[in-house]
């Protein structure tokens, strides 16, 4: 089984460049989904307070912690894993915004998912109508602080809003994750994100399966013999993204797994980059507060 490379974080904490996304999971497949994508060799998965399923991933590597593969014991169809091969993100949802309610918020999260740390929490939203998400961060940096997370960081955050943060935040975010793919490439932040030591993570990869229809991928997946997920991921890899695609069945769990064994050349890259199109499969931050 390959598993995905890794990639270091400002604070030096690795992240697996390939994780699972959770969002729109109902809460009782979660734990089996999670399980499945653990045997397809994912380490890294991606929930929210607003996914309604963190109890169902803490099943999954509840399940694991309980055996840790040198007792033999447990579901017999879990891999040996411990729970640092494990990255684990959870989000504070939009309506938990301020000092105290983001502490409370992160008590529910972490009492949910059944863990005695996070590897990464995430402002969901800005909600910049709102403004509290500087407030909200230096909760997160007390979490950091304390132990209780091993990195921070933002998602939906447009420049503004990073250089907002910037102003009062002492810890720079780890992480940015954002809507990105092929008909949104989001050029401006992927270099703003590069000046300031962010990461990129890419949240809806594949344009929610959208863009999997698009001629240009299809033609590259049939020139390289991959699929058009396949293609897309690779791109994402090779452009310096962080990636967590959604899927439903083992199948294209593995499938959007297999992407380490190839190479899209420069004119490929190229030809995705002249994709860009500006389109959104979710909301523009701007309106959501
Ligand atoms: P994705 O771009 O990952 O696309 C998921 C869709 O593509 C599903 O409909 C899935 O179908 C389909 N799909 C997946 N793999 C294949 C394949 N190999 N062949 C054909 N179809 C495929 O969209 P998401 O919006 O789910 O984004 C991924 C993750 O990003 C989320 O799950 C969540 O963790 C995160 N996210 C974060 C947000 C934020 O605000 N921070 C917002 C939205 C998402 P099926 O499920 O039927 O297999």
């Amino acid at each position: 089984m390959r598993i995905s490379p890794r990639l270091a974080l400002n604070n030096g904490v690795m992240i697996d460049r390939l994780g699972f996304g959770l969002y729109k999971v109902p809460s009782a497949d979660t734990s089996g989904l999670v399980t499945m994508a653990l045997e397809a060799g994912y380490r890294h998965f991606d929930t929210a307070a607003m996914y309604g399923n963190e109890t169902g991933v803490g099943k999954a590597v509840g399940a694991l912690s309980a055996f840790d593969g040198s007792a033999g014991g447990g579901a017999e169809t879990a891999p040996s894993l411990r729970r640092e091969d494990l990255f684990i993100t959870t989000k504070v949802w939009n309506e938990d915004h301020g000092y105290d309610a983001t502490m409370r918020a992160f008590d529910t999260s972490i009492s949910n998912l059944g863990l005695e740390y996070i590897d990464l929490y995430l402002i969901h939203w800005p909600c910049a109508k709102r403004g509290l998400y500087p407030e909200t961060y230096r909760a997160l940096e007390t979490l950091y602080r304390e132990g209780k997370v091993r990195a921070i960081g933002v998602s939906n955050f447009q420049p503004a809003h990073l250089d907002r943060l910037l102003d009062t935040a002492e810890v720079v975010p780890a992480v940015n994750q954002i809507e990105l793919h092929p008909w949104l490439q989001q050029a401006e932040l992927r270099g703003k994100h590069e000046a300031l030591g962010i990461r990129t993570e890419a949240w809806s990869p594949l344009g929610r399966g959208q863009v999997l229809q698009d001629p240009v991928i299809l033609a590259l997946a049939a020139e390289h013999e991959r699929t058009p997920a396949q293609i897309i991921l690779r791109w994402h890899l090779q452009l310096g993204n962080i990636v967590i695609p959604k899927a439903s069945s083992y199948a294209r769990i593995r499938e959007n797994h297999n992407v380490f064994g190839f190479e899209l050349s420069g004119t490929d890259m190229a030809d995705v980059a002249a994709l860009e199109r500006g389109f959104r499969t979710g909301s523009h931050p701007d309106n959501v507060n």
